[in-house]
């Protein structure tokens, strides 16, 4: 979707759990960190409801959970990780600070593209579309635009951090019942399903995972144009230009 000519060099990835980039675009992010642009991550919550085991005691779940995500984005060759460490469910009401977190995430990165949630339900996917997910799309669409572009906005984030206002060119928006772009990530899979395999909390109960991610991309083949076979993760991009 990117323009002629418009550069990529540093993307932003802003998603409520660990596990959320990689299930939906872990090939992408691979594609690109392969192709020598700057991944990072803003993850907003260490999704402490998630997991399957009962056997493994709850006060746990944050650090493995981190460290399960450290681990897929090294896998994937993103650059920086960063947590914010809120609880599951405070994103319904985020706060000003969580706001402020967001812009200061977009002007400290300076992304060309910015990644999240479509805050929209897609009711294909209804159980993508934890509230979580919804929120964190809301809040970090209205920290793109108009703040973080904004140099009148937040002058804190100049004043005492150093940070200029940063317009984030385009943002791709992932479980959006509007898909309007698709990216072949047959020859990233791999690395996709050695991603998604490190988030062992949520996915080691899975006896076919490689089977079970190209399920769930198969659909995306047909309507990106591409012979059988292939397979492509789905997004809608926004201009924010
Ligand atoms: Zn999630």
């Amino acid at each position: 979707m990117t323009e002629p000519g418009q550069v990529v060099e540093r993307v932003l990835v802003v998603i409520a759990h660990p596990d959320d980039a990689e299930f939906w675009l872990g090939g992408t992010i691979a594609g690109w960190t392969a192709a020598g642009v700057a991944v990072s991550y803003l993850v907003l919550t260490d999704g402490e409801a998630g997991g399957f085991d009962p056997d493994v005691p709850r006060a746990d779940i944050p650090r493995i959970r981190r460290a399960e995500q450290e681990r897929a984005a090294a896998i994937l060759g993103v650059d920086q990780v960063r947590f914010l460490g809120l609880r599951e469910g405070s994103l319904l009401r985020p706060s000003r600070d969580l706001h402020v977190a967001v812009v200061r995430a977009v002007r400290s990165v300076r992304p060309q593209i910015v990644v999240t949630w479509s805050p929209e339900w897609n009711w294909q996917r209804f159980r993508s579309c934890h509230p979580d997910h919804l929120a964190t799309g809301t809040l970090t669409l209205q920290a793109v635009y108009p703040d973080a572009g904004n140099s009148f906005a937040l002058t804190a984030l100049l004043e005492d951090e150093g940070l200029e206002a940063w317009t984030a060119e385009e943002i791709w928006l992932i479980n959006s019942p509007h898909v309007n772009h698709y990216v072949d990530v047959t020859d990233a899979f791999d690395a996709k399903v050695r991603a998604v395999a490190a988030h062992t909390s949520q996915s080691g109960h899975y006896l076919d995972l490689a089977g079970r991610l190209r399920g769930r991309l198969a659909p995306n083949t047909a309507p990106a144009g591409l012979p059988d076979g292939r397979l492509a993760e789905a997004f809608q991009v926004v201009s924010n230009r």
